[in-house]
């Protein structure tokens, strides 16, 4: 299906790359200063066609593009990374350290453990292109980056994944939160985790902590699209996430098998789930979205009765 772009801030675009032909789903950015152009996320290699002609369709050649900026590696953010940067002869892709060798190489481990996570759906996202090692920038304990007027500012933010960063834009001071802030249905105003398996809980708050530290004025979702209110967004997060916690933690105790049953205990301590559940019908990539993120929780719980 193709993809729309839209300018959402000046000289920032947001494209839905309608992935898997789903609406409120996934996006990349197009961030511009003058002439010279980075791009946040790329979305899945399935879609990079998509990406090259929303690029074109705002007027920038290929030889524009100077940085591909990703929050994490994972198929539905930085699958495009290898197909991609043929066409951009002076690009870098930046991304953390911890990262890059799924970038080199996603054959080896990525591309296995995306299969054996998400299923059917790293069909619909494609099988990544490695990324030459000398188009890579990988990110360490933070990192500034100029394109022209603008900065860029990578925060390593860990939970979701050990190597997720955001990134802050200056001056417009807006935050690109990959998936460390959640996912967010503007149509319905929700937002849910993104926590599949090996999801960490402490390193999460502590990461959406620092966001609200930093005092954004827009949080740019990849999942999905620009928000204001981004305090409140960031902290009404870090709640959810512990409401979550505590209702793995119970249905595993409780002994509940059914998914409906499940759903039901957690949308009673969380209004967001339950106006998504109202609606869901009509969004399958983001249930089954919200199915594997609560399994990133079951993992945490079952961790720590381990221990005890
Ligand atoms: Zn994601």
């Amino acid at each position: 299906m193709k993809y729309s772009v839209n300018e959402e801030r000046p000289d920032v675009w947001f494209v839905d790359l309608k992935v898997g032909g789903e609406e409120e789903y996934t996006g990349a950015y197009i961030v511009a200063s003058g002439k010279a152009v980075a791009l946040v996320e790329v979305g899945p290699a399935s879609t990079a066609e998509n990406l090259l002609d929303a690029l074109s369709e705002i007027g920038f050649s290929p030889e524009s593009v100077k940085y591909l900026l990703l929050t994490d590696v994972h198929l539905d953010h930085g699958g495009a990374s290898g197909n991609l940067i043929g066409h951009f002869p002076n690009a870098y892709v930046v991304a953390h350290k911890r990262g890059i060798q799924h970038l080199i190489d996603p054959e080896k481990m990525l591309w296995k453990a995306a299969n054996e996570v998400l299923g059917f759906v790293a069909k619909i996202y494609g099988k990544p292109e490695p990324v030459p090692k000398e188009r890579i920038i990988p990110v360490e304990e933070g990192m500034s980056l100029a394109l022209g007027k603008l900065n860029f500012e990578i925060i390593p933010t860990p939970g979701h994944a050990s190597h997720h960063v955001c990134i802050f834009l200056y001056p417009a001071n807006i935050v690109f939160t990959g998936d460390a802030a959640g996912i967010y249905i503007p149509s319905r105003e929700v937002v849910l985790p993104a926590t599949p398996p090996p999801f960490k809980l402490a390193p999460a708050l502590k990461s959406i902590e620092t966001l609200i530290s930093l005092k954004p004025n827009l949080v740019a979702y990849t999942h999905f699209n620009i928000a204001d209110h981004a305090k409140e967004k960031l902290k009404k997060h870090c709640d959810q996430l512990v409401i979550w916690y505590e209702c793995a933690k119970e249905i595993i105790a409780r002994g509940i098998e059914r998914e409906e049953e499940m759903f039901d205990l957690i949308s009673r301590r969380d209004s967001d789930l339950k106006k998504f559940l109202r609606i869901s019908g009509k969004l399958g990539g983001l249930r089954r979205g919200v199915k594997t993120s609560l399994r990133g929780f079951f993992q945490i719980a079952a961790e720590e009765q381990n221990k005890v």
